[in-house]
């Protein structure tokens, strides 16, 4: 699923950065949330959104995702050499969603007939999902919540709230000869990150939690979400260079111009 506004969002800043206007990069952006509105669990649902359906064994979900891909690729630079700009822009959108889904969703099952039926029946795996999604906070098990924005290529700036049990980060100095006294605390700080996304480096955890699991699926999912984003960013700017190079290596004949001056026309659009 992904969040729909983070779709579009994603979209329209990908666009205009690459040179496009703002009414084309809307174009694109709604035609990315409209993706949204498919949830069933049929395999063809669920491939747009890069899960797999009901039954559907992965091998078969990562062939399908990649064909919509290649086959969203082709039909938006063909579009743009026909110079029907609104169905280039259309599948554009669209191809980035499952693009962009991809980066969150990883070829996980989806045996759910819409989000509210996934909601009743695993409530658990939903709010990971969620959070995930966001794209802009994790959840580590010890209960600090990071919500990061990234401002820069390899660069994020973010807040961070927690709580422990014991506090590791305003822990008094011990007395001399004395232990430091186990104190308790909630606190908060701004955090700058340089290199990978917040999140993303984990430490192994070498304390089970009440189940006896190191680290359950579900707290990998909680923290991921702003890894996932960034490669979601990247994924899309990507794609939309590689339909421009599949136009620009388009050659003129008789009735077409080259493939750059197509591409530039589209851009202007
Ligand atoms: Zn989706």
């Amino acid at each position: 699923m992904g969040l729909t506004c983070l779709h579009s969002r994603m979209t329209v800043t990908a666009m205009k950065d690459l040179g496009f206007r703002e009414y084309a990069a809307r174009l694109a952006g709604s035609a990315n949330a409209a993706v949204d509105e498919k949830q069933g669990n049929s395999n063809a649902d669920a491939n747009l959104h890069a899960m797999c359906g009901f039954g559907q064994p992965e091998y078969e979900c990562r062939k399908a995702v990649a064909k919509i891909i290649a086959d969203g690729k082709q039909e938006s630079a063909d579009a743009v050499a026909a110079s029907d700009y609104k169905l280039a822009l259309r599948r554009v959108g669209e191809t980035l969603h499952t693009i962009q889904d991809m980066a969150f969703h990883k070829f996980e099952p989806w045996p759910f007939t819409g989000i509210g039926d996934a909601i009743l029946n695993a409530p658990n795996y939903m709010f990971c999902h969620l959070i995930r999604d966001l794209g802009v906070v994790s959840v580590s098990k010890t209960i600090d919540v990071d919500v990061s924005w990234r401002v820069g290529q390899q660069v994020y700036v973010g807040v961070k709230g927690f709580y422990h049990p014991s506090n590791d980060y305003f822990a008094p100095i011990p007395p001399i000869g004395g232990q430091a006294p186990e104190i308790p605390g909630f606190g908060g700080m701004f955090t700058i990150t340089i290199g990978a996304a917040p999140g993303s480096v984990r430490v192994p955890d070498p304390y089970p939690d009440s189940r006896g699991a190191v680290e359950g699926p579900y707290s990998s999912m909680m923290s991921s979400g702003r890894e996932d984003l960034t490669r979601a960013e990247d994924a899309t700017a990507d794609f939309i260079n590689n339909v421009r190079k599949d136009v620009q290596a388009r050659p003129a004949n008789g009735q077409v111009p080259p493939g750059a001056d197509m591409w530039e026309a589209f851009v202007r659009y």
